[in-house]
């Protein structure tokens, strides 16, 4: 048991593949033993403990679950991983020796239960993979990440999944995926394998294949994909699974780019590129420090004559004005506004320090 256990930088792409839910022996054997056979997964999952939003819903099999997983194994000897939302199912999938198990969003949110899990791993050396939180706080996905490492959990052993984040507002996306975020994420802890998780995000097959492009694109080490041999019938997340041929075809698709560090020619052009960058942005960053020089000036002059800050039809014309550029900029008018609404509030906040002086 436990004999085969994955090094998640194996491998790139890093493919996890399986049901949202194993939910009866043959639907979960059937559906492992199709994609162990398609020689393009590297390890399998299934959910068998299933938080659910709404009570009286199916919330997994339990450990029943876990026994048709290692049956699975027994047969091709594939890792398998599940996710764990407290210590009994981390106690429980360890005596049945998963390789892996990983944390959901909406566990990622509760320090308690995340600190809970991490004790519960202490000296295991199963891989565990963090899902982002529910929320769009990196703080407590960089906070999940320090309590595995506080428990002894080797970092080659941790792995992050990007599954998108709650919004409030229209989106053609389940969890919206919010890439700033990962890209953070990423920075932070530059080692640590990132797994894109399209299903999750997209919550529909349509997207499936752009998402999943996305995260190639982002250097991502590979995909945590749910798959299911019906999924129609699916008893969690239907709308968003796809037949084990289905994704065959999809990982088909994904073009994952080389890290071409080997060539001396790509450096330089990106050592230069770089550096020009690293220029401009310094250059836009004094623009901007100046422009508010000349914010704190204007709070001089309003406090003087007794002028509120807020001038709407002063600011509409700003926006406008810039606004009706965008084409000539090659910028798109949304990323015009949110920079412009960015230095606003900048520039507001250094007129009410010179009023309020
Ligand atoms: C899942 O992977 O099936 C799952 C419940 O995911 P998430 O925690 O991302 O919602
Ligand atoms: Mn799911």
């Amino acid at each position: 048991m436990g004999t085969n256990r994955i090094d998640l930088k194996s491998r790139r792409p890093l493919i996890i593949a399986g049901p949202c839910s194993a939910e009866t022996e043959e639907q979960t054997v059937e559906t492992c033993l199709r994609l162990a056979e398609s020689g393009q997964v590297d390890m399998l999952r299934a959910g068998v403990w299933k938080p659910r939003t709404k009570p009286n819903t199916f919330e997994g099999v339990g450990e029943r679950g876990l026994a048709w997983l290692s049956k699975v194994k027994q047969m091709t000897g594939m890792p398998y991983g599940v996710e764990v939302a407290n210590a009994k199912h981390v106690y429980t999938a360890l005596s049945y020796g998963v390789d892996m198990v990983w944390i959901g969003a909406r566990t990622t949110v509760s320090p308690f239960s995340v600190q809970e899990i991490a004790d519960a791993l202490r000296g295991s050396d199963v891989k565990v993979l963090i899902k982002n939180p529910m929320s769009p706080d990196i703080e407590l996905w960089a906070g999940a990440v320090a309590r595995m490492l506080n428990a002894g959990i080797k970092p080659e052993n941790i792995g992050l999944i990007h599954r998108g984040f709650v919004y409030y507002g229209k989106s053609r996306f389940r969890n919206p995926p919010m890439w700033h975020l990962a890209i953070e994420m990423r920075r932070r802890f530059p080692d640590m394998v990132m797994l894109g998780d399209p299903s999750h995000i997209c919550g529909n097959r349509e997207l499936l294949a752009e998402v999943s492009q996305k995260a190639a694109d982002l250097s991502y080490d590979g995909l945590i994909i749910e798959s299911h041999i019906n999924p129609n019938q699916a008893w969690s997340d239907a709308s968003q699974q796809v037949t084990p041929g289905q994704l065959l075809d999809l990982l088909e698709q994904v073009k994952w780019r080389a890290d071409n560090v080997e060539n001396q020619e790509y450096l330089n052009a990106l050592d230069r590129c770089r550096g020009e960058i690293d220029q401009l942005d310094a250059e836009i960053f004094n623009l901007l420090s100046q422009r508010m020089t000349v914010s704190e000036e204007i709070g001089h002059i309003k406090k003087v004559n007794n002028v509120a800050i807020l001038q709407g039809g002063r600011w509409n014309a700003i926006v406008e004005r810039i606004t009706s550029q965008a084409q000539r900029l090659n910028l798109s008018e949304e990323f015009l506004q949110t920079v412009l609404e960015a230095i606003h509030l900048e520039s507001i906040n250094h007129q009410n320090k010179v009023m309020n002086e």
